[in-house]
Formats: C-alpha cells, structure tokens, sequence
C-alpha cells in the first residue's frame, strides 16, 4: 500500500457521500458513508448506523465526516480529494486537477445544472479548507460522453445555442466510465463491442457504447431528459412546458415539479422507490411500473439503433442490479434484437442472465471507485 489515503466526495443539495480508499492503483476502500438532510435534521450514516450530526451546511458536513474517519485512519493523512462534479461542460473529458482557473471554468457552467453544481462547489471549497497541502481531483459526469458525434450532440435549435452550450451532454458518467472499465479487464470480447448499458437507480439514463466509448445517452442537456425516474419526469414534449407557462406557473415551480414530484412518485401518487412500487398492489403503482417498463423497451431501442446492432446489454443500478422483474418485462419479446433471458439466471441477479445470442450482464456500478482511482493516478 502507499503512503497517505484518499477522500472521495460527492456532494448534492442536500447529502454528502464519502469513501475513504488507500491510495494504491486500485484503491482498495476503508470506509463509506453518507450525511442525509444536511441542515438542522442532518444525519451521519455509515453501514448500518445511523446518528444525528451537527452539519448545517457543507462545510459543517465536511468536518463531520473528518471526525467520523478519524479512527480509520489510524495515524495517516489524506493526500487526494476526489470530487463528483456533475457539468464538466463541452470539453473536459477526463477527471482533471482542481485549480483556480478549474473553479470559475466549473462556476461558469454552475447555470447548466443549478441543482447540483454550485453543490459540488461547495464541497470543494470545504475540502480545499480541511486540507489544504491535499491534490484535489475533479470527476466530470458528462465526461464520459464527450466524444460524441454531433448528431448525437446538439438539438434542432438555431445554431447560436449549441454554440452556447445548449448541447446533449449526457450524465451519469462516471457509472459508465466504470462499467466500461469492467468490461475491458473482465469481458474483453464484449468491452470491444456495441453495448448497451442501463443504469437504473434513482436516476435512470442508457448510454450506447461503441469500443468502449459513449456513442450516445438518453439524458441530455439536464438530467432530466430519457427514462422516467424516481422522481424526475424523463423525456416530455417541450409543448409541455410551454403549457405550464401559459397556466402561469414560474421556472422554480415548474423546476421542483419536473425534478421532485414526477416520475415514478408522480405516477403512482406513492412513492419514487421502485422496491416500494412491486410490493404494492395499488393500481397506480402498476401503471407508474408499466410507463417506466414502456420507456426501458423505448430506449434500449433506441440505443441499438443508434449502435446499429447490439453485442450486448448490461443493467447496473439500484433496479438494474436487483429487480428480476423489471429486466424480464423490460426484455419481453425482444428476442428480434437477440435479446432472450434465462429466468432462472435472472431470477437469481447473476452475473449473465442470457439464453440467447447477446450477451446480457448485471453488473455492480461504483461511481465512488472510479474517482478513487483517478485521484490515485493524479497522486502517483
Ligand atoms: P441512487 O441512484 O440514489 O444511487 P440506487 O442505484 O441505489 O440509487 O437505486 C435505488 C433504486 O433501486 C430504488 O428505486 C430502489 O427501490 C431500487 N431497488 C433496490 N433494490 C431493489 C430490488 N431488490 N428490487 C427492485 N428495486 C430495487
């Protein structure tokens, strides 16, 4: 093991999740928790504790972890921070030193994703003051997509927007980045492939990727664009929009109602967390699953098209990792695209849960680690 540990954060409006690694090539992981509500409830969580914390803001959060670590690190320093940043904008592609210049580059596309990334700033503001002799590394979640051709890129708008960034960025990224980097040490006939892969957890998007590089995303210029999820619309008709406007809602209401009161809690009136929704036998419940099942078999149709062909398909995420149910309906009659399970292999969340001739594979994600090791690279 080398000298020092590395911090990881990622920091949201109203959490901070950490991990603390070695700092090895392939960091192996000490300790991972979260703060929920940060604010007057906050809570300190790591495994299956959970305890009150005073952490009203993100710089409180910050030295709260620090003191929860501190018996974990056991004499040593932290010498990396690495950072979730959800906009890297249109031209970092790669996790990237955090600098000044870097700062007001990440200030500057703070009003691409309001929601998250003056967030992410503050964590690493509060980080750059606990530890200030530590590199600091930035994990872009639009990085991953960043080669994508334009087509795949822009919108039908004047052509004065794209050039002012109104573009398909595409997020969860750093999923990706680690699926595909799973598939290129443990499955390497199929890493060099057309793949599909479906991240389906609170936030849901599908990117198709081609030799390991995304082709392209359903989410878009926001993380609102694509599958419906727990409590994001996914994709709508702009006229929508228009609509709300005209009925005299402003830009906030109709923000907390796209990002907070949709999707999955919108639909079934009842909760955004899909184990909730299978266990209930309320009839909204069903339809909410029925129009996310509807939006999946959409989307991963979508994205084979876009791949023209499909070497394999692989679900991660919270309900991609662990709903059989949802995969098996998600799937039906999609044998036309090669796409055939096996039940019992389904049933039983295992690593390949195919029965016909493309690969289908349940694969773990860890965005956490994937910024670990970046920042290890960074350090070394
Ligand atoms: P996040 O995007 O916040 O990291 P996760 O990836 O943990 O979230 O995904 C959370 C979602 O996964 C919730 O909707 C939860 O109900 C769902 N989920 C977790 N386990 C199961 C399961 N066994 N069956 C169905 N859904 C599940």
């Amino acid at each position: 093991m080398s000298d020092g540990l590395i911090l990881t954060l990622n920091a949201g409006s109203s959490s901070i999740k950490f991990g603390l690694y070695d700092s090895a090539p392939e960091p192996e992981e000490r300790l991972r928790g979260q703060i929920d509500r940060l604010g007057p409830e906050a809570r300190l969580v790591i495994g299956d504790t959970s305890s009150d914390v005073d952490a009203p803001d993100h710089a409180a959060g910050l030295s709260a972890i620090l003191d929860a670590m501190e018996p974990h690190l056991k004499g040593a320093t932290i010498r990396g921070v690495g950072h979730r940043v959800v906009h890297g904008g249109a031209d970092l592609d790669a996790p990237h030193l955090i600098t000044s210049d870097l700062i007001a580059t990440l200030e500057a596309l703070a009003p691409l994703a309001p929601l998250h990334q003056p967030h992410n700033l503050a964590g690493i503001r509060a980080a750059i003051g606990a530890f200030p002799d530590a590199v600091q590394v930035a994990c872009f979640d639009t990085a991953f997509h960043r080669g994508h051709p334009w087509v795949n890129d822009t919108f039908a708008l004047p052509r004065r927007f794209y050039d002012e960034g109104v573009r398909r960025y595409g997020f969860h990224g750093l999923s990706y980045a680690f699926i595909a980097g799973t598939l290129a040490s443990d499955h390497a006939d199929i890493a060099q492939g057309r793949v599909i892969v479906a991240h389906l957890g609170n936030g849901a998007s599908l990117c198709a990727i081609r030799e390991g590089r995304s082709v392209g995303s359903t989410m878009g210029f926001s993380a609102l664009d694509g599958m419906p999820m727990g409590t994001r619309s996914g994709q709508l008709d702009p006229g929508v929009i228009l609509h709300f406007l005209a009925q005299g809602m402003d830009a906030d209401e109709i923000t907390t109602l796209l990002y907070r009161e949709s999707g999955l809690l919108g639909l079934s009136g009842l909760s955004h967390d899909m184990r909730t929704l299978l266990a209930s036998d309320v009839k909204s419940a069903s339809e909410a699953i029925d129009y996310y099942v509807f939006r999946l078999r959409r989307e991963i149709g979508a994205m084979a098209a876009v791949l023209g062909g499909l070497d394999a398909l692989v679900f991660t995420g919270g309900i991609g990792e662990n709903s059989p149910e949802i995969r098996a309906r998600g799937l039906e009659g999609m044998a036309f695209l090669g796409l055939d399970l096996d039940p019992k292999a389904n049933a039983q969340n295992a690593l390949r849960i195919e029965q016909g001739a493309v690969p289908i594979l349940v694969l773990p994600t860890d965005e956490e680690r994937i910024i670990a090791r970046a920042t290890a690279a960074a350090l070394a």
